[in-house]
């Protein structure tokens, strides 16, 4: 292991993303936290003026007059974005936010019936998302307690594979998984979990907030039935940008859970019929009006996604990923540091951000944002490190590994408090 700054100077220089660097507003000092909000580039923000400027000029008009019309945003975002998630254009649409979505997509695929009443998620999962699917198992008039199941970890921060093949039981009507753990990062291996719950009858979906962007996904190909995913973390979409759903074609004739006019046959929208009927695509699960302001930015950064190419993006990801952990392993030896690393070291099995713990990590995050690194903290102990491909370097990851070493060799994370914050 090479660990000298020139080493990582010079792997800079080898990236054929480098260049991307230059589009973004990159805030001073060192940005590590892309996979909650990723950072705003020129492009996102001339495309957010853009319809700025639409709407000076064009009033109502502008949702038929604009281009791309805002009437259809979330079919024409949702046909650019199924390339990178392996999708055929009409299987995917752009719509309200992620939570919302699983909601949409659980009322969708959940008909507690026959012996199979239940739905299995895990116990690492998102919680917004076990709340949801809790009150959707209510929803039923069922309670959560007995017909709502985790998968529970081994070692608090992973999942297995067979664990969650095993609770796959006969009463499961629905699962939910996360593609990539938010804590652990830790990327789960959908296409055989997807094919072992057909092989049982049950209905599986992904929530793939914290790999799409930065995994290459083949939802087609993983034969999943429905995912869920946001925009804003390392799709670049800005605070707030809409999120995805993704439902595969097989489904299309199924009954919408939640319907609303936005999935109702796009050309007779407008007759304002009394009864629903929906849209033979992934948009027929809309519900209302796409939320335009939120939504332009993406198109500017959805086209650097496609300039870059996904495969770019995620072996760059792994690279500087990989780089990280190497750094940590040679510069910060556990007896003597502390550190240990809560992702796993196969790159097949690891999505764009590393994990890593310590007893002080709440602390030990207040000093390097109080030295302008920004990383994220997660409880316990987990500090969450993601270098993205679009718009972080080498350099950067050699630069923070050196101020780890800093902050706790000359123990200046005991300056700060060990009281959390609300926002974290
Ligand atoms: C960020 C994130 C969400 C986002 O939820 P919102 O509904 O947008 O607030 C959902 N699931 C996971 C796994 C996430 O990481």
């Amino acid at each position: 292991m090479n660990i000298t700054k020139e080493f990582a100077v010079q792997k800079d220089k080898e990236d054929c993303l480098a260049s991307f660097r230059e589009r973004f507003y990159l805030p001073k000092g060192i940005y590590m936290d892309g996979n909650s909000l990723g950072l705003m580039s020129k492009d996102a923000e001339n495309a957010l003026s853009h319809v700025a400027e639409e709407w000076k000029e064009l009033g109502i008009n502008g949702w038929l007059d604009s281009i791309p019309q805002w009437h259809f945003y979330g079919e024409r975002l949702g046909e650019r974005m199924a390339e990178f998630v392996g999708a055929e254009p009409n299987e995917v649409c752009m719509s309200s936010s992620t939570t919302v979505n699983t909601h949409n997509m659980t009322a969708t695929f959940y008909h507690p019936e026959n012996g199979k009443t239940k739905i299995l998620a895990d116990e690492l999962n998102f919680p917004s998302t076990l709340y949801a699917l809790q009150s959707q198992v209510r929803l039923h008039g069922l309670d959560p307690k007995e017909h709502f199941v985790m998968v529970k970890s081994r070692d608090g921060f992973t999942l297995n594979e067979e664990d969650i093949v095993s609770a796959m039981t006969d009463d499961i009507a629905l699962i939910l998984l996360p593609s990539v753990l938010y804590r652990s990062g830790q990327l789960l291996d959908m296409k055989y979990l997807a094919s072992e719950a057909h092989k049982r009858g049950i209905i599986i979906g992904f929530d793939c907030a914290h790999s799409a962007g930065s995994v290459v996904h083949h939802f087609d190909d993983e034969d999943i039935d429905f995912a869920v995913w946001c925009s804003y973390k390392h799709f670049n979409g800005g605070p707030g940008s809409p999120a995805f759903f993704y439902i595969n074609k097989r489904h299309f004739d199924k009954k919408s859970g939640l319907a609303g006019w936005y999935g109702y046959v796009r050309d007779k929208q407008f007759d304002m019929n009394i009864w629903f009927d929906r849209a033979h695509q992934a948009g027929g699960w809309q519900i209302s009006t796409p939320h335009i302001l939120s939504a332009a930015p993406l198109i500017g950064s959805l086209q650097m996604f496609k300039e870059a190419g996904i495969e770019n993006i995620r072996n760059k990801s792994l690279a500087l990923t990989r780089y990280f952990m190497d750094l940590v392993d040679a510069v910060l030896p556990q007896k003597e540091y502390g550190f240990s690393i809560g992702s796993p070291r196969d790159d097949g099995k690891r999505g764009g951000h590393v994990a890593l713990l310590h007893d002080h990590a709440w602390q030990i995050c207040s000093a390097l944002k109080n030295r302008g690194i920004i990383p994220d903290f997660r409880p316990e102990n987990v500090i969450r490190i993601a270098p993205v491909a679009l718009y972080n370097s080498f350099e950067d990851v050699w630069n923070l590994v050196e101020a780890l070493k800093e902050i706790v060799a000359e123990k200046e994370y005991e300056k700060f408090s060990t009281v959390r914050s609300t926002v974290c």
